[in-house]
Protein backbone atom coordinates (compact mmCIF):
# COMPACT_ATOMS: atom_id res chain seq x y z
CA UNK A 1 0.00 0.00 0.00
CA UNK A 2 1.67 3.26 -0.45
CA UNK A 3 1.92 5.57 1.99
CA UNK A 4 -0.35 8.95 1.75
CA UNK A 5 1.53 11.98 1.36
CA UNK A 6 1.32 14.23 4.83
CA UNK A 7 -0.93 16.98 4.86
CA UNK A 8 -0.92 19.44 7.38
CA UNK A 9 -3.97 22.17 8.22
CA UNK A 10 -3.04 25.51 7.92
CA UNK A 11 -5.15 26.01 11.23
CA UNK A 12 -2.95 24.11 12.90
CA UNK A 13 -0.32 26.93 12.51
CA UNK A 14 -2.52 30.13 11.91
CA UNK A 15 -1.69 33.25 10.04
CA UNK A 16 1.59 34.12 12.59
CA UNK A 17 2.95 30.50 12.49
CA UNK A 18 3.12 30.39 8.62
CA UNK A 19 4.57 33.95 8.24
CA UNK A 20 7.23 32.96 10.61
CA UNK A 21 7.48 29.61 9.28
CA UNK A 22 7.78 31.31 5.15
CA UNK A 23 10.52 33.61 6.82
CA UNK A 24 12.53 31.02 8.04
CA UNK A 25 13.10 30.10 4.94
CA UNK A 26 14.11 33.02 3.43
CA UNK A 27 17.91 34.78 3.93
CA UNK A 28 18.39 38.04 2.53
CA UNK A 29 20.75 38.98 0.24
CA UNK A 30 21.13 42.82 -0.11
CA UNK A 31 23.18 44.66 2.55
CA UNK A 32 20.33 47.41 1.61
CA UNK A 33 17.65 45.28 3.29
CA UNK A 34 17.78 46.78 7.15
CA UNK A 35 14.51 44.99 7.95
CA UNK A 36 12.62 41.83 5.90
CA UNK A 37 9.44 40.36 6.86
CA UNK A 38 8.26 40.83 10.69
CA UNK A 39 7.65 44.94 11.25
CA UNK A 40 4.40 46.47 10.01
CA UNK A 41 6.47 47.34 6.93
CA UNK A 42 9.79 46.72 5.52
CA UNK A 43 12.68 48.88 5.85
CA UNK A 44 15.23 49.40 2.64
CA UNK A 45 18.11 51.61 3.06
CA UNK A 46 18.12 55.06 0.04
CA UNK A 47 21.42 57.16 0.74
CA UNK A 48 20.75 58.91 4.48
CA UNK A 49 17.09 58.14 4.62
CA UNK A 50 15.58 54.36 4.54
CA UNK A 51 12.27 53.40 2.31
CA UNK A 52 9.45 51.77 4.21
CA UNK A 53 7.32 49.23 2.41
CA UNK A 54 4.14 47.91 2.95
CA UNK A 55 1.34 45.82 1.76
CA UNK A 56 -1.89 44.64 2.71
CA UNK A 57 -4.45 42.67 1.01
CA UNK A 58 -8.37 43.18 1.16
CA UNK A 59 -10.88 40.16 -0.39
CA UNK A 60 -14.28 40.13 -0.77
CA UNK A 61 -15.93 37.85 1.68
CA UNK A 62 -13.28 37.78 3.90
CA UNK A 63 -12.05 41.33 4.78
CA UNK A 64 -14.83 43.35 3.17
CA UNK A 65 -18.82 42.84 2.43
CA UNK A 66 -19.93 44.41 -0.58
CA UNK A 67 -23.79 44.34 0.76
CA UNK A 68 -22.75 47.42 3.25
CA UNK A 69 -19.50 48.13 2.10
CA UNK A 70 -19.88 51.25 -0.27
CA UNK A 71 -16.74 50.93 -3.10
CA UNK A 72 -15.72 54.38 -2.32
CA UNK A 73 -14.74 53.38 1.38
CA UNK A 74 -13.47 50.43 -0.04
CA UNK A 75 -11.00 52.51 -1.84
CA UNK A 76 -10.22 54.36 0.88
CA UNK A 77 -10.15 52.03 3.61
CA UNK A 78 -7.74 49.62 1.40
CA UNK A 79 -5.23 52.80 1.33
CA UNK A 80 -5.55 54.10 4.66
CA UNK A 81 -4.65 50.29 6.03
CA UNK A 82 -0.98 50.40 4.08
CA UNK A 83 -0.62 54.32 5.43
CA UNK A 84 -1.19 52.99 9.28
CA UNK A 85 1.81 50.48 8.57
CA UNK A 86 4.01 53.12 7.69
CA UNK A 87 2.91 55.35 10.22
CA UNK A 88 3.33 52.72 12.55
CA UNK A 89 7.07 52.79 11.29
CA UNK A 90 7.36 56.35 11.94
CA UNK A 91 7.57 56.90 8.43
CA UNK A 92 6.07 59.34 6.17
CA UNK A 93 3.94 57.44 3.27
CA UNK A 94 4.81 58.64 -0.58
CA UNK A 95 3.68 56.70 -3.15
CA UNK A 96 1.05 54.01 -3.60
CA UNK A 97 0.43 51.02 -6.16
CA UNK A 98 -2.69 49.19 -6.57
CA UNK A 99 -3.68 45.73 -7.91
CA UNK A 100 -7.21 44.97 -8.49
CA UNK A 101 -8.91 41.44 -9.68
CA UNK A 102 -12.35 41.99 -10.91
CA UNK A 103 -15.29 40.12 -12.89
CA UNK A 104 -17.61 41.78 -15.31
CA UNK A 105 -20.16 42.06 -12.04
CA UNK A 106 -18.35 45.47 -11.61
CA UNK A 107 -19.57 48.26 -13.44
CA UNK A 108 -17.57 51.70 -14.89
CA UNK A 109 -19.25 53.27 -12.50
CA UNK A 110 -18.43 50.87 -9.46
CA UNK A 111 -14.86 51.21 -10.33
CA UNK A 112 -14.82 55.29 -10.80
CA UNK A 113 -16.59 55.00 -7.05
CA UNK A 114 -13.30 52.52 -5.47
CA UNK A 115 -11.03 54.73 -7.36
CA UNK A 116 -12.58 58.12 -6.04
CA UNK A 117 -12.02 56.82 -2.26
CA UNK A 118 -8.33 55.93 -3.66
CA UNK A 119 -7.73 59.27 -4.83
CA UNK A 120 -9.41 61.00 -1.90
CA UNK A 121 -6.89 59.16 0.62
CA UNK A 122 -3.84 59.84 -2.00
CA UNK A 123 -5.10 63.28 -1.43
CA UNK A 124 -5.79 63.44 2.77
CA UNK A 125 -2.35 61.42 3.28
CA UNK A 126 -0.27 63.42 0.46
CA UNK A 127 0.57 59.87 -1.53
CA UNK A 128 1.07 59.59 -4.77
CA UNK A 129 -0.56 56.44 -6.81
CA UNK A 130 2.43 55.59 -9.18
CA UNK A 131 1.24 51.88 -10.84
CA UNK A 132 -0.28 48.68 -9.88
CA UNK A 133 -2.01 45.85 -12.08
CA UNK A 134 -5.53 44.88 -13.10
CA UNK A 135 -6.98 41.52 -13.73
CA UNK A 136 -9.93 39.54 -13.50
CA UNK A 137 -11.04 37.62 -10.67
CA UNK A 138 -13.33 34.33 -10.58
CA UNK A 139 -13.36 34.62 -6.45
CA UNK A 140 -14.56 38.31 -6.11
CA UNK A 141 -13.34 41.57 -5.74
CA UNK A 142 -9.92 41.71 -4.46
CA UNK A 143 -7.53 44.79 -3.69
CA UNK A 144 -3.97 45.08 -2.66
CA UNK A 145 -2.35 48.16 -1.78
CA UNK A 146 1.69 48.41 -1.57
CA UNK A 147 2.59 51.74 -0.11
CA UNK A 148 6.13 53.55 -0.21
CA UNK A 149 7.62 55.74 2.92
CA UNK A 150 10.40 57.67 4.06
CA UNK A 151 12.09 57.90 7.65
CA UNK A 152 15.21 58.95 9.38
CA UNK A 153 17.66 55.80 9.82
CA UNK A 154 18.01 57.18 13.07
CA UNK A 155 13.78 57.66 14.28
CA UNK A 156 12.44 54.46 12.73
CA UNK A 157 10.46 52.86 15.01
CA UNK A 158 10.35 49.04 15.24
CA UNK A 159 7.99 46.53 17.01
CA UNK A 160 11.24 45.46 19.00
CA UNK A 161 12.49 48.60 20.58
CA UNK A 162 10.64 48.80 23.62
CA UNK A 163 12.69 49.23 27.29
CA UNK A 164 11.43 47.93 30.66
CA UNK A 165 9.64 50.64 31.99
CA UNK A 166 8.58 52.44 28.95
CA UNK A 167 5.11 53.45 29.09
CA UNK A 168 2.40 51.70 26.89
CA UNK A 169 0.29 54.29 24.90
CA UNK A 170 -2.25 54.10 22.43
CA UNK A 171 -4.54 56.86 20.44
CA UNK A 172 -7.97 57.36 20.09
CA UNK A 173 -10.50 55.22 20.85
CA UNK A 174 -11.13 51.05 20.68
CA UNK A 175 -13.32 48.18 19.15
CA UNK A 176 -15.23 51.10 17.56
CA UNK A 177 -14.23 48.99 14.23
CA UNK A 178 -15.45 45.73 15.56
CA UNK A 179 -19.05 47.03 17.47
CA UNK A 180 -19.71 48.65 13.96
CA UNK A 181 -19.09 45.40 12.43
CA UNK A 182 -21.83 44.21 14.77
CA UNK A 183 -24.24 46.65 13.90
CA UNK A 184 -23.54 46.05 10.05
CA UNK A 185 -23.88 42.30 10.41
CA UNK A 186 -27.65 42.72 12.41
CA UNK A 187 -28.62 45.21 9.76
CA UNK A 188 -27.85 43.26 6.91
CA UNK A 189 -29.91 40.12 8.67
CA UNK A 190 -33.17 42.36 9.06
CA UNK A 191 -32.61 43.59 5.79
CA UNK A 192 -32.06 39.63 4.04
CA UNK A 193 -35.65 38.75 6.27
CA UNK A 194 -37.39 41.73 5.77
CA UNK A 195 -36.01 43.60 2.49
CA UNK A 196 -38.54 46.04 2.61
CA UNK A 197 -36.99 47.43 5.97
CA UNK A 198 -34.39 50.13 5.79
CA UNK A 199 -31.50 49.95 7.90
CA UNK A 200 -31.22 51.55 11.17
CA UNK A 201 -27.47 53.24 10.74
CA UNK A 202 -28.14 56.86 11.89
CA UNK A 203 -27.98 56.41 16.13
CA UNK A 204 -24.63 54.03 15.19
CA UNK A 205 -22.90 56.52 13.13
CA UNK A 206 -19.60 56.71 14.77
CA UNK A 207 -18.99 53.06 14.78
CA UNK A 208 -19.83 52.34 11.71
CA UNK A 209 -17.39 54.98 10.42
CA UNK A 210 -15.01 53.46 12.59
CA UNK A 211 -15.54 50.14 10.48
CA UNK A 212 -16.22 51.38 6.87
CA UNK A 213 -13.88 54.51 6.89
CA UNK A 214 -10.83 54.10 9.39
CA UNK A 215 -8.07 56.84 9.11
CA UNK A 216 -4.27 56.16 9.88
CA UNK A 217 -3.02 58.35 12.85
CA UNK A 218 -0.63 60.27 10.53
CA UNK A 219 -1.98 63.35 12.55
CA UNK A 220 0.14 61.68 15.65
CA UNK A 221 3.28 60.72 13.54
CA UNK A 222 3.45 64.76 12.86
CA UNK A 223 2.85 65.55 16.19
CA UNK A 224 5.06 63.38 17.95
CA UNK A 225 7.82 64.78 15.14
CA UNK A 226 7.20 68.09 16.26
CA UNK A 227 7.56 67.18 19.72
CA UNK A 228 11.05 65.32 18.79
CA UNK A 229 9.64 62.30 20.49
CA UNK A 230 10.27 58.69 19.00
CA UNK A 231 8.46 55.73 20.24
CA UNK A 232 11.11 52.91 21.37
CA UNK A 233 8.30 50.52 19.89
CA UNK A 234 5.22 50.92 17.62
CA UNK A 235 2.51 49.14 15.99
CA UNK A 236 -0.68 50.04 14.38
CA UNK A 237 -4.08 47.93 15.91
CA UNK A 238 -5.38 46.34 13.05
CA UNK A 239 -5.64 42.83 15.20
CA UNK A 240 -6.51 43.70 18.21
CA UNK A 241 -4.98 45.86 21.35
CA UNK A 242 -3.70 42.32 23.15
CA UNK A 243 -2.13 40.66 19.53
CA UNK A 244 -0.37 43.62 18.89
CA UNK A 245 0.34 44.15 22.62
CA UNK A 246 2.18 40.34 22.12
CA UNK A 247 4.27 41.21 18.90
CA UNK A 248 5.79 44.58 21.16
CA UNK A 249 6.20 42.27 24.26
CA UNK A 250 7.63 39.38 22.03
CA UNK A 251 9.85 41.43 19.69
CA UNK A 252 11.39 43.41 22.77
CA UNK A 253 12.07 40.67 24.27
CA UNK A 254 9.49 41.67 27.71
CA UNK A 255 6.37 41.72 29.54
CA UNK A 256 3.97 44.37 29.99
CA UNK A 257 0.84 45.47 32.19
CA UNK A 258 -2.01 47.43 31.37
CA UNK A 259 -5.27 49.16 32.99
CA UNK A 260 -8.54 48.35 32.56
CA UNK A 261 -9.41 51.61 33.53
CA UNK A 262 -6.66 53.38 31.32
CA UNK A 263 -8.42 51.43 27.63
CA UNK A 264 -9.91 54.24 25.74
CA UNK A 265 -13.79 53.36 24.90
CA UNK A 266 -16.29 55.55 23.18
CA UNK A 267 -19.71 55.67 25.18
CA UNK A 268 -21.65 54.86 21.95
CA UNK A 269 -18.95 51.95 21.68
CA UNK A 270 -19.17 50.90 25.61
CA UNK A 271 -23.68 50.84 25.06
CA UNK A 272 -23.45 49.37 22.14
CA UNK A 273 -20.94 46.08 22.96
CA UNK A 274 -23.64 46.24 25.79
CA UNK A 275 -26.86 46.06 23.52
CA UNK A 276 -24.72 43.39 21.54
CA UNK A 277 -24.20 41.83 25.40
CA UNK A 278 -20.66 41.45 24.36
CA UNK A 279 -18.43 42.82 27.27
CA UNK A 280 -16.58 46.04 26.11
CA UNK A 281 -13.04 45.26 27.50
CA UNK A 282 -13.14 42.29 25.56
CA UNK A 283 -14.04 43.95 22.66
CA UNK A 284 -11.02 46.55 23.51
CA UNK A 285 -8.59 43.72 23.71
CA UNK A 286 -9.94 41.48 20.74
CA UNK A 287 -11.30 43.41 18.27
CA UNK A 288 -9.52 44.28 15.24
CA UNK A 289 -9.68 47.30 12.73
CA UNK A 290 -9.02 50.28 14.88
CA UNK A 291 -5.97 51.50 13.03
CA UNK A 292 -5.17 53.47 15.89
CA UNK A 293 -1.25 53.31 17.22
CA UNK A 294 0.24 51.32 20.15
CA UNK A 295 3.71 52.49 21.14
CA UNK A 296 5.91 52.95 23.99
CA UNK A 297 7.80 55.92 25.18
CA UNK A 298 10.61 56.63 27.61
CA UNK A 299 9.49 57.78 30.96
CA UNK A 300 11.14 61.08 29.90
CA UNK A 301 8.51 61.75 27.09
CA UNK A 302 5.65 61.81 29.88
CA UNK A 303 5.82 65.01 30.18
CA UNK A 304 5.64 66.43 27.00
CA UNK A 305 3.01 64.33 26.11
CA UNK A 306 0.51 64.36 29.26
CA UNK A 307 -1.77 66.38 28.28
CA UNK A 308 -2.25 64.96 24.92
CA UNK A 309 -6.47 64.85 24.48
CA UNK A 310 -5.83 62.18 21.90
CA UNK A 311 -3.42 59.62 23.73
CA UNK A 312 -3.76 57.54 26.39
CA UNK A 313 -1.08 55.86 29.09
CA UNK A 314 -2.57 52.30 29.44
CA UNK A 315 0.40 50.62 31.34
CA UNK A 316 4.10 49.91 31.17
CA UNK A 317 6.59 47.51 30.03
CA UNK A 318 7.97 45.26 32.44
CA UNK A 319 10.67 42.18 32.39
CA UNK A 320 9.67 39.20 30.29
CA UNK A 321 9.03 36.87 33.34
CA UNK A 322 6.39 38.90 35.09
CA UNK A 323 4.06 38.21 31.85
CA UNK A 324 1.26 40.48 30.29
CA UNK A 325 -1.43 41.22 32.03
CA UNK A 326 -4.37 43.48 32.68
CA UNK A 327 -5.03 44.63 36.11
CA UNK A 328 -8.82 45.28 36.64
CA UNK A 329 -10.75 47.62 37.96
CA UNK A 330 -10.49 45.66 41.62
CA UNK A 331 -6.55 45.12 41.27
CA UNK A 332 -6.89 41.13 40.37
CA UNK A 333 -4.07 40.75 37.51
CA UNK A 334 -5.28 38.58 34.61
CA UNK A 335 -3.30 37.09 32.26
CA UNK A 336 -3.62 38.52 28.49
CA UNK A 337 -4.53 36.20 25.67
CA UNK A 338 -3.97 37.83 22.01
CA UNK A 339 -6.64 36.35 19.73
CA UNK A 340 -6.03 38.07 16.44
CA UNK A 341 -7.82 37.26 14.29
CA UNK A 342 -8.32 33.83 12.75
CA UNK A 343 -9.16 33.97 8.90
CA UNK A 344 -7.92 29.81 8.37
P1 LIG B 1 0.37 43.91 9.50
O1 LIG B 1 -0.80 43.44 10.32
O2 LIG B 1 1.15 45.00 10.15
O3 LIG B 1 0.01 44.21 8.06
P2 LIG B 1 1.14 41.16 9.10
O4 LIG B 1 0.80 40.44 10.37
O5 LIG B 1 0.22 41.08 7.93
O6 LIG B 1 1.41 42.69 9.47
O7 LIG B 1 2.57 40.73 8.62
C1 LIG B 1 3.67 40.61 9.49
C2 LIG B 1 4.96 40.52 8.67
O8 LIG B 1 4.93 39.36 7.80
C3 LIG B 1 5.18 41.69 7.71
O9 LIG B 1 6.57 41.95 7.67
C4 LIG B 1 4.70 41.15 6.36
O10 LIG B 1 5.33 41.82 5.29
C5 LIG B 1 5.11 39.71 6.43
N1 LIG B 1 4.29 38.80 5.60
C6 LIG B 1 2.95 38.56 5.71
N2 LIG B 1 2.54 37.66 4.79
C7 LIG B 1 3.64 37.31 4.07
C8 LIG B 1 3.89 36.43 2.97
N3 LIG B 1 2.90 35.71 2.43
N4 LIG B 1 5.16 36.33 2.49
C9 LIG B 1 6.15 37.06 3.03
N5 LIG B 1 6.00 37.91 4.07
C10 LIG B 1 4.76 38.04 4.59
MG1 LIG C 1 0.64 46.75 11.04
Amino acid sequence: MSEQPKRTELAELGEFGLIDRISDRFKNNNASTLKGIGDDAAIVKTGDQVMLVSTDMLMEGIHFDLSYMPLQHLGYKAVAVNVSDIAAMNGIPTQITVNIGLSNRFSLEAIDALYEGIRMACENYKVDLVGGDTTSSASGLVISVTAIGEADPEKVSLRSGAKKGDIVCTTGDLAGAYIGLQVLEREKQVFKANPGMQPNLGPYDYIVKRQLKPEARMDIIHELRELNIVPTSMIDISDGLASELFHLCKQSGLGAKIYEDKLPIDTLTYNTAVEFQLDPITCALNGGEDYELLFTIGQEDFEKLKNHMDIHFIGYMTDAKEGRHLITKNSNAVELKAQGWKHF
